[in-house]
């Protein structure tokens, strides 16, 4: 599997005006950028959902419903609050795209990894994520690069790309 540069705590509040200063950079070394989202009402920030969905730099996936201890939390409710969350991206992801199948969206829209918040992890997590066919990524070694994209700079990001 290729290794993430991955990008935490996008969520309903994320402005799309930040998030592209930090997204044209991989623009222009033409690499991926994999984001984790935090999936809580993030349709209603359209103009990002629109960015981060038609862009095809851009890997979604998944960091939760929220930004919660999901470490915390038993195996049937972490399952459904994960489940949500994924169900509502593929939902308004595929209605936005004109789509009746999350099959048919594209690769790099399909959900297919969960980055727990603060990248902690239980049993639970390791078990709900095999019961829902998620990778489960919390390590540095899965990345080249772990960041946020408001908490850095255009030319950092330029440093890490080249
Ligand atoms: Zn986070």
């Amino acid at each position: 599997m290729e290794k993430f540069y991955r990008d935490d705590d996008i969520n309903v509040y994320t402005s799309v005006g930040e998030f592209h200063e930090i997204h044209k950079v991989f623009r222009k070394y033409k690499r991926m950028h994999t984001i984790a989202c935090e999936m809580r009402n993030l349709w209603y920030n359209k103009g990002l959902f629109w960015y981060i969905l038609q862009d095809p730099l851009i890997n979604v996936e998944l960091h939760g419903w929220t930004h919660e201890r999901y470490k915390n939390h038993d195996l049937g409710p972490l399952m459904n609050e994960l489940r949500m969350a994924r169900d509502y991206w593929n939902q308004h992801a595929a209605r936005m795209l004109g789509k009746t199948s999350v099959d048919e969206l594209p690769e790099t829209k399909k959900i297919t990894t969960f980055f727990p918040p603060w990248n902690q992890v239980s049993s639970n997590i390791e078990e709900a994520c095999k019961l829902l066919k998620l990778r489960l990524s919390y390590k540095d070694e899965d990345c080249h690069w772990m960041f946020h994209f408001w908490a850095t700079t255009p030319k950092e990001v330029a440093e890490k790309l080249q």
